[in-house]
């Protein structure tokens, strides 16, 4: 089955811990440390494969972890740095943070590949904190924590030009005709669940890619009928071509369906449905009334509003030509760039903060603090550079720990001990 849609699990690897250990050579009491640092962890990491049309692989497995990276080892020896994972999808997915349904990444446009969870940096060993004070250093940096993070994955094809319509007016038909698609063709509604996508190409014009957007019905904005499955797909494209039974052949109003398909659009997305729209007015080869010509009755209505109305017949061709020359003209006025999903949800600083809580106490003359969290942040930061030295204030800071140690009775020039540092206290 064709999927455009998936839900996955996906944890970037840990950082390898740094080692602890001393040099132990005949005649030499106390070596120097030299414990080595740890590998990185792997990075969870998308990639486009233009190959790709579905999501149906991430719908049979859920869960993607790389590997941690490796702790250092006794003599400098650095841990193993662990593989990326690669995750391949179709050009044009859209990956979210699955709770909050923020963007993380859109695979298209210039965006072919993206580290979208960090692996974990490998932490220092301890042959790095020797100082002139502390020459026996018995601390070594923990690697950096993984990432893990639930996504959906959201396929938003890529085409130029949407074609839309209430069904059997004869999209997959016209789409059929004008480009290289193979849908579904046929008198029943809701033969093709999966949008298709063919590419128009005309001589002596720009040629487009146009897709056909199956099954939109009342009440779709509302997910009435598999509706959002549908207007998902429209997002990108950057004109509609409407498509109506101008024959009334199945007893529909083709005025009416513009009104109502273009209210469902309305209701999804005020955006899209202020985008430039044109009409295809359909199956005329079944046209028999010579007084009411409803393609007449079309202009009427939408033209003084801006939307040009092309009558044309999906089975003999006739008016298609103009109608095809017309929509490329137009989209050659608009921006050319594919419509590209901004990042919203950034993982590295996001999930920096989640819930991890800590403790202040006071130990004879000494504060200490301690919890995963801050476990974390020292993995994360160089506290060597000014860089690092910086967030780390910052880090105190925000996260409440220099308010509880003022509440704990902490003085200027007080110890404040973290895991293997310790710091004098001044404000
Ligand atoms: P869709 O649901 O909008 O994709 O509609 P289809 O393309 O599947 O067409 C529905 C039915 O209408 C099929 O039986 C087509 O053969 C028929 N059809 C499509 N276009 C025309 C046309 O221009 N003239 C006539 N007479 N029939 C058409
Ligand atoms: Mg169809």
């Amino acid at each position: 089955m064709f999927a455009d849609r998936a839900k996955i699990f996906i944890k970037s690897g840990k950082g390898g811990d740094g080692h602890v250990s001393f040099r132990r050579e005949l005649y030499v009491p106390n070596g120097g440390p030299d414990g080595g640092d740890g590998g990185r962890g792997g990075n969870v990491i998308f990639e486009v494969d233009k190959g790709l049309n579905t999501l149906q692989d991430y719908r049979h497995r859920q869960k993607y972890a790389a590997k941690d990276g490796e702790q250092g080892g006794k003599r400098r020896c650095h841990g193993k740095d662990a593989q990326d994972i690669v995750l391949k999808v179709p050009e044009g997915t859209v990956i979210k943070e699955f709770e909050s349904g923020k963007v993380i990444a859109d695979m298209s446009g210039d965006n072919q590949r993206q580290i979208v969870l960090k692996g974990g940096k490998g932490g220092l060993g301890n042959q790095h904190f020797a100082t002139a004070t502390m020459q026996i250093p018995k601390y070594a940096q923990p690697g950096q924590p993984s990432q893990e993070l639930w996504v959906s994955l959201e396929l938003k094809v890529i085409a130029d030009v949407g074609l839309v319509g209430f069904p059997n007016v004869g999209k997959s038909t016209l789409l059929s005709r004008v480009t290289n698609a193979q849908p579904k063709i046929a008198n029943y509604h809701f033969t093709t669940l999966n949008p298709n996508l063919g590419v128009v190409d005309l001589d002596g014009a720009n040629g487009f890619v146009i897709a056909d957007i199956p099954g939109l019905i009342e009440g779709a904005s509302e997910g009435v009928g598999l509706g959002h499955e549908f207007l998902r797909h429209i997002e990108r494209t950057k004109m509609m071509i409407h498509v109506v039974d101008a024959a009334g052949s199945e007893g529909r109003d083709p005025i009416d369906d513009i009104y109502k398909i273009n209210a469902e659009l309305e209701a999804y997305n005020p955006e899209i449905a202020k985008r430039p729209q044109v009409i295809a007015a359909n199956k005329t080869d079944l046209i028999y009334t010579e007084d009411e010509n409803p393609v007449e009755k079309l202009k009427a209505e939408f033209e003084p509003k801006g939307i040009k109305v092309f009558p044309i017949s999906g089975v003999s061709g006739d008016g298609i030509k103009e109608l095809l020359y017309y929509v490329s003209e137009e989209i050659g006025k608009l921006d050319s760039k594919t419509i590209v999903f901004e990042q919203e949800f950034f993982p590295e600083e996001e999930l920096l903060y989640i819930d991890l809580p800590y403790i202040v106490e006071k130990e004879e003359d000494m504060y200490v603090v301690e919890g995963p969290k801050i476990e974390k942040m020292l993995g994360y930061t160089n506290l060597d550079s000014e860089k690092g030295f910086a967030f780390f204030q910052k880090f105190l800071k925000d996260t409440g720990i220099l308010d509880e140690l003022e509440a704990a009775g902490i003085q200027e020039g007080d110890t404040v001990k973290m895991y293997g540092l310790q710091f004098d206290y001044y404000k």
